[in-house]
């Protein structure tokens, strides 16, 4: 694909060369909605496939079977690499070296899309023994054990911690938060309570105002000999049986050290009204996605909005002057979250409504993403 790459830059160039880092939701949406009229797309990832992550829950609950990959067609070209580094004075990025051959790929135009990671807060022995839903490594470790699971302590009463405590058929399900309400970044009280019943006919606990200080692991102990102590402080897991799976959102990518300098990503990057960087000067360089921290929530849904707004402003810069473009706006078309046979669903118009049983048409007719 590297070669696919050079021929491009060496075939006379006709169009631009966009290059789009990162292959999630914010990569799929823009390569999608981009004028291929005018611009070569390159996409640099490690994957080359998106995941679907409102699926993820299902894949490490062993629900359905297939890899949840969505592939990205729109793109003329992917590099399979990260990018570790970017000179915005000669238009370079920097990928991981292969072979020990450093490469580089030039740009007319570039996207950040790289993400978010799980925030752990630095809490003491959760990297190391806790378990995370938050990447296909992720979900395939999840799903290997999850079968011998009869106790685990979900960290985080998110969605993704909500839906997979309702979809999962394991014995016993704590649910921890350190806000003294579940779901703490939805707005509706009433999808809150309707959830909050279906937990607790479930037979799933909630602690609320509950920080987790610290994860140990008690290797072989057996759960009769070492009861949960302390609990408001610290949780123990124990083998396979006894597990703590961390879902207390996320912060945006840092892991690449000159990416984070460059684009100032720590705590989140901060954009302008055309999703350039508020701290760089050139214009041909954006960022979008989880890894942006005023453009709205860390959602696919923003991501997708986001995408598209990038997409039509890029279209047309050259037609329509840079101040007629009307500011993007973020917007949620609400929340779903699954359980075992139902949705619920959170939107303006059905306000804490469950739809049981569900079918797939219901399913299209409510999904955010298409
Ligand atoms: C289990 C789960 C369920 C979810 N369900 C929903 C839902 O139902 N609805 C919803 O709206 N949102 C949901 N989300 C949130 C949603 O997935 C994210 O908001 C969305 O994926 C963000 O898109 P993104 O493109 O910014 O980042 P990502 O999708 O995380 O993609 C980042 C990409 O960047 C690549 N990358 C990272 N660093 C580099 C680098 N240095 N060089 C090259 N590539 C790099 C990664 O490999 C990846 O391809 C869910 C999240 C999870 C974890």
């Amino acid at each position: 694909m590297y070669n696919q790459f050079l021929y491009l830059m060496e075939t006379k160039k006709q169009k631009q060369t966009i290059c789009i880092v990162g292959n999630g939701w914010a990569s799929y949406y823009l390569a999608k909605n981009l004028d291929k009229n005018k611009f070569d797309i390159v996409v640099i990832a490690p994957n080359s496939h998106v995941l679907n992550t409102p699926k993820l829950v299902d894949y490490a609950l062993n629900i359905i079977d297939n890899v949840p990959y969505i592939p990205n067609n729109y793109m003329d070209v992917h590099i399979d690499n990260t990018v570790m580094d970017v000179d915005f004075d000669i238009n370079k990025l920097y990928l991981k070296p292969c072979n020990g051959e450093v490469q580089t790929t030039e740009y007319d135009i570039v996207v950040f899309a790289i993400g978010s990671v799980v925030n752990t807060f630095n809490t003491p022995g959760v990297k190391e023994h806790a378990y995370f839903l938050k990447t296909i490594e992720d979900a395939i470790a999840l799903r290997k054990i999850v079968k011998n699971v009869t106790n685990i302590n979900i960290v985080g009463s998110g969605p993704v911690g909500i839906e997979f405590a309702l979809k999962s058929s394991i014995p016993i399900i704590t649910l921890y938060e350190g806000k003294l309400d579940i779901l703490p970044n939805i707005q509706s009280d009433l999808f809150r309570g309707k959830i909050l019943k279906e937990l607790s006919l479930n037979n799933i606990s909630t602690r609320l105002g509950t920080i987790i200080k610290e994860v140990d692991d008690r290797g072989n102990y057996s759960l009769s000999e070492t009861p949960l102590m302390d609990l408001h402080k610290k949780l123990y897991c124990y083998g396979d049986a006894h597990i703590v799976l961390w879902c207390s959102g996320v912060k945006p990518n840092d892991t690449e050290k000159q990416l984070v300098e460059k684009l100032q990503i720590k705590p989140g990057t901060k954009v302008d009204n055309f999703f350039t960087p508020t701290h760089l000067t050139y214009k041909n360089v954006h960022c979008i996605g989880d890894m942006v921290i005023n453009q709205g929530p860390p959602t696919a849904q923003n991501a997708k909005n986001q995408a598209k707004w990038l997409a039509n402003y890029l279209n047309n810069s050259n037609k329509i002057d840079r101040n007629f473009f009307s500011q993007y706006q973020p917007h949620s078309r609400g929340t779903i979250i699954h359980c075992k046979d139902g949705i619920f669903i959170d939107t303006k118009l059905y306000k804490g409504r469950i739809i049981r049983p569900f079918s797939d048409i219901v399913v299209k007719f409510i999904e955010w993403l298409d």
